[in-house]
C-alpha cells in the first residue's frame, strides 16, 4: 500500500498537444510520464503516444508538466517514447514557446499563441488591390482606344483614368466609390491591362523598379565585416555579431551581402526592423536585391494574413521574411540567419505577455536552428554592447560612412544663455543663422522635436526646473484653463506664476509642438517651403511616404518632425539638422533616459551631411553639460557607454544586474495591496538573497479603475529571478483568496512599470 501511494504521489503527468496548427491551442491531452522517461520528457519535446480507441501511435508535443493528475489516473496512458533528434520546425517553435514561458513568464498557452499564428477563419476576406499591369504610356493608349469605342464601359474608363494617377486602388474603393463593376475589373485583368492582388501590404514591385538596382560595391570596412561573418558561417561557427556602425556606414549593405550568401546555400533569413522603419524605402532595398524571395510582415496584417505569410515561408515559396518583432517566429524549415537592425530599439521588447525581448529570443532560436545572428546599430543598447565587451557577442565596427562622407559637425546651444540674452524663440540665434545660410544655398534642413515634448510640460526657462506631479514623478502639463495636470494620475493644480526653485517669472509651458515650430519657421523665413511630419499629418495609410518622398524630391526646404523623421532615411541634400529641445527625454524618470536621449540625438545628428556637402547639427539644450548630450554631440559612443555603464553598475541596473517586475492589479485596491504584500513575503521566503523593492504603486498606480501594485526583485543571476517567478506561479495556482487580482511578470523591463 505504502509503496503504491508513493508511486502515484511522485509520478509526473504531461500535457500533450497533438495538432499545433489547430486554432484552439488549449486542447491538450494528459499522459503519464513513465519513470524511464522522467529525465528526457521536458516541455517542448516531441513524443510518441498511443491515441484513441485503437491506441494508434501518433506524435505530439509536451507543453506542460505537473505532479498531480487532472483526470482519473486509472484512465491515463503512458507516453510511449521521446522522438529522437526531432528537428521539425514545429518542435523548434514549441521549444521557443517553452523558452518564452520560462524566461519571461506566461502560461504555455499564451506562449504558444505568441509563436504560432492562428489559422485564417474561413469567412475572412482578403483585401484586394488593383494596379496597372502595363507601363503607363501603354495604359494611356488603352484608355484612348476605349474612348473611341461607342458604348464603352464607363466603369473601365474611370478605373483606367484613376490608375494613371495613382499606383494602386482598393478593390472596395473601385467597386463602391468609382462604381466600377467587378466584371469590368476582371475583364481588364483577363486582357492583362490591370492586375488584382490579394494584399500582403507591400506588393512585389514591378520589374521596371527592380531594374533600377544601384550597383554597390562594398567598401573595405563593409567587405571585411561581411567576409568575416561569411567565413565563420562556412566553417561552421555560429555566433552572434554586433555591428556597431556609425550612421550612414552602410550596415544594410553588409546585411544583404551576408543574406545573399546564406540564401545561396539554401537556407532562409529573418530580418527584423523596427515597425517605424518599415518604410517603402527600406522595403524596396530588399525587394530590388532579392525580388520574389522576400515577404514582408507588418502589424497592420490580420492574423489570417500573417498565417498565409507563414505558410509561404514553411512551403519554401519565400526565403526572406522582413518584419517587426513577431517576424522572429516565421516557421522557416532551415533558418540560417537572423538579422536585427536598429537592435537598440525599445519596440523589440514585447509589451504583452509574454513580455519577451526579440534580441534574446532570436539568439535562442538561432541556437535551436543552428543559425547566425547579426545585430546592428549606430547606437547599440548598453545590454548588447556589454555582451560584445565580454566576448559573448563578436563586435564588428564600421567607423566610416559608406562613401567616406564626413560625419556632421555638432554645435551645442545653451538655451539658458539664449534666454539671458533676450531670445525667447524656440529657434536659437545660431540655428537661425545657419538656416538662413542653407536656404540661400538651396540645401535642405531638418528640424527635430522629441515627440514626448508635444504636450508642453511646465518648466522654468531661467534654471531649467521642471514641475512634477507630487504623486507620480512625471512632469505636469499645462492645460487651456490655467491648470497643470498629471497625465498619469490626473492630479491637478493651479499653474504657478513663479518658479518654485529659483523664483524667476519665466516659468511656463514649453509649447514644443511641431505645429508651433512650423509657424515660427514660416514667420522667420516666409520664402521657405516647409513640410511637417507628425501624428497629425501622417494619418492616411501612406502619409509618411508622401511627406518623405516629397522631401526627398526636394519639394520642400525644411522638414519638421518628431522622432519619425530621424529613423533610417537618407536625404543627400540635408546639410543642417536642428534639435530643438534635446533634454526632453532626460526628464523621464526611468534609468533608460540617458540612453534614449543619446540614441535620439545621435540618430538625428546622423541625418546631416549624407551627401556630398558636409553637415552641421545644432543641439539646443537646457542641460549642455549632461553626459548624454555631450557625448552625442561629440559622436563618441564609447565615452557615452563607459559613463552609462558605470552609472548602471553603481545602481545595479541591467545589464549589470537583472530586474524582475511583478505587477499585481485589481479593481479592489485593498485586494491589490494585500496580494502584493503576500507575494513579497513569499519572495522573501523563497530566496533571502535577492533584493526586493516595494510593493508600491505602479508608475501609473491606477489605470481605468484598476489599481496596480509593483514589486521589483533584483539579482545578478537571472535564474534566481526565474525561480521566484516559478514559485509565485505555483503559489497562485493553489491560492483560493484574492481571486480579484491578477499578476504578471516583466523581466528587465524597458519602461518603468
Ligand atoms: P546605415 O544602415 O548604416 O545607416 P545604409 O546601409 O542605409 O547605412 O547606407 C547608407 C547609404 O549609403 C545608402 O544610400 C546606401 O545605398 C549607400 N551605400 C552603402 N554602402 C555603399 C557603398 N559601398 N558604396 C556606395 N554607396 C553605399
Ligand atoms: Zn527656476
Ligand atoms: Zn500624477
Amino acid at each position: 500500500m505504502e509503496v503504491l501511494y508513493d508511486k502515484i504521489f511522485f509520478m509526473k503527468y504531461a500535457d500533450i498537444i497533438i495538432d499545433i496548427s489547430h486554432e484552439r491551442l488549449d486542447k491538450t491531452f494528459e499522459y503519464i510520464v513513465p519513470d524511464e522517461l522522467e529525465n528526457s520528457v521536458v516541455e517542448g519535446v516531441q513524443v510518441v503516444i498511443p491515441f484513441g480507441q485503437g491506441n494508434r501511435a501518433i506524435t505530439g508535443y509536451v507543453v506542460g508538466l505537473h505532479d498531480k493528475p487532472e483526470f482519473d489516473v486509472t484512465k491515463l496512458k503512458p507516453i510511449a517514447r521521446v522522438v529522437k533528434d526531432s528537428i521539425a520546425i514545429e518542435s523548434q517553435l514549441i521549444s521557443l514557446a517553452a523558452f518564452l514561458k520560462r524566461n519571461y513568464g506566461s502560461t504555455m498557452n499564451q506562449a504558444l499563441k505568441t509563436v504560432i499564428p492562428i489559422k485564417r477563419k474561413e469567412n475572412e476576406k482578403l483585401k484586394k488591390e488593383i494596379s496597372l499591369n502595363i507601363p503607363i504610356e501603354q495604359a494611356k493608349i488603352e484608355l484612348n482606344e476605349l474612348l473611341t469605342k461607342k458604348n464603352h464601359a464607363v466603369g473601365k474608363e474611370r478605373l483606367l483614368r484613376e490608375l494613371l494617377e495613382v499606383d494602386v486602388i482598393d478593390w472596395e474603393l473601385a467597386t463602391k466609390r468609382l462604381q466600377v463593376h467587378s466584371a469590368n475589373i476582371r475583364d481588364l485583368e483577363k486582357k492583362g491591362i490591370v492586375r488584382v492582388d490579394s494584399v500582403r501590404t507591400y506588393r512585389n514591385p514591378h520589374m521596371t523598379e527592380a531594374a533600377e538596382r544601384k550597383n554597390i560595391v562594398l567598401n573595405e570596412e563593409q567587405e571585411f565585416a561581411a567576409e568575416k561573418i561569411k567565413a565563420d558561417i562556412d566553417t561552421g561557427r555560429r555566433k552572434t555579431y554586433l555591428i556597431h556602425g556609425v550612421t550612414g556606414s552602410g550596415k544594410t549593405e553588409v546585411y544583404m551581402g551576408v543574406m545573399e550568401h546564406v540564401i545561396a546555400s539554401g537556407q532562409q533569413v529573418i530580418v527584423l526592423i523596427p515597425e517605424i522603419a518599415l518604410t517603402y524605402q527600406t522595403v524596396m532595398r530588399f525587394y530590388t536585391r532579392f525580388g520574389d524571395k522576400v515577404s514582408i510582415l507588418n502589424s497592420r496584417m490580420s492574423p489570417g494574413e500573417r498565417f498565409d505569410q507563414f505558410e509561404r515561408a514553411k512551403s519554401g515559396e519565400i526565403s526572406i521574411m522582413v518584419g517587426p518583432r513577431s517576424a522572429l517566429f516565421t516557421p522557416f524549415p532551415n533558418l540560417g540567419l537572423i538579422i536585427i537592425d536598429e537592435e537598440h530599439e525599445p519596440s523589440y521588447k514585447s509589451e504583452v505577455i509574454p513580455r519577451y525581448h526579440a534580441r534574446e529570443t532570436a539568439v535562442y532560436r538561432a541556437k535551436l536552428a543552428g543559425a547566425t545572428v547579426v545585430l546592428g546599430s549606430a547606437t547599440p543598447s548598453i545590454e548588447a554592447y556589454s555582451r560584445a565587451q565580454s566576448g559573448e557577442y563578436d563586435l564588428i565596427t564600421l567607423h566610416n560612412r559608406a562613401q567616406g562622407q564626413d560625419m556632421a559637425t555638432c554645435e551645442i546651444v545653451d538655451l539658458r544663455a539664449e534666454l539671458q540674452s533676450g531670445n525667447r524663440s524656440m529657434i536659437s540665434r545660431r540655428l537661425k543663422e545657419l538656416m538662413a545660410d542653407r536656404l540661400e544655398k538651396k540645401q535642405q534642413i531638418m528640424l527635430f522635436l522629441n515627440r514626448r515634448g508635444l504636450m508642453g510640460f511646465v518648466s522654468c526657462r531661467a534654471c531649467g526646473h521642471v514641475l512634477k506631479c507630487p504623486h507620480c514623478d512625471v512632469s505636469l502639463h499645462l492645460h487651456k484653463n490655467g491648470v497643470m495636470k498629471c497625465h498619469y494620475c490626473g492630479y491637478t493644480t493651479q499653474a504657478t506664476k513663479t518658479c518654485p526653485s529659483c523664483g524667476s517669472k519665466y516659468i511656463g509651458s514649453f509649447k514644443a509642438g511641431t505645429q508651433r515650430l512650423e509657424e515660427i519657421v514660416k514667420e522667420a523665413f516666409p520664402q521657405a517651403r516647409v513640410l511637417r511630419m507628425d501624428a497629425d499629418t501622417t494619418k492616411g495609410k501612406d502619409g509618411h511616404e508622401e511627406i518623405l518622398s516629397a522631401f526627398a524630391a526636394q519639394e520642400a526646404d525644411v522638414l519638421i518632425g518628431t522622432q519619425m523623421i530621424v529613423k533610417g532615411h537618407d536625404f543627400a541634400n540635408v546639410t543642417l539638422v536642428g534639435i530643438i529641445a534635446a533634454d526632453i527625454s532626460l526628464n523621464e524618470s526611468d534609468y533608460h533616459s540617458g540612453e534614449r536621449t543619446f540614441q535620439l540625438l545621435t540618430q538625428a545628428v546622423g541625418r546631416a551631411g549624407r551627401g556630398k556637402e558636409a553637415g552641421v547639427a545644432v543641439i539646443q539644450t537646457y542641460q549642455p553639460e549632461n553626459y548624454a548630450v555631450v557625448s552625442a554631440a561629440a559622436q563618441d559612443y564609447d565615452s557615452f557607454y563607459s559613463q552609462e555603464y558605470a552609472y548602471r553598475n553603481l545602481l545595479s541596473y541591467p545589464p549589470c544586474s537583472h530586474i524582475l517586475g511583478i505587477q499585481v492589479s485589481s479593481e479592489n485596491q485593498r485586494d491589490a495591496i494585500a496580494q502584493a504584500d503576500i507575494l513579497a513575503d513569499l519572495i522573501r521566503k523563497t530566496d533571502s538573497k535577492v533584493v526586493i523593492m516595494g510593493p508600491e504603486d505602479a508608475y501609473i498606480g491606477k489605470l481605468k479603475d484598476v489599481y496596480r501594485r509593483i514589486i521589483y526583485v533584483k539579482d545578478d543571476d537571472y535564474n534566481r529571478l526565474v525561480n521566484i517567478k516559478d514559485a509565485i506561479d505555483r503559489f497562485l495556482l493553489e491560492q483560493k483568496q484574492y481571486r480579484s487580482t491578477s499578476t504578471w511578470f516583466d523581466f528587465d523591463p524597458i519602461n518603468t512599470l
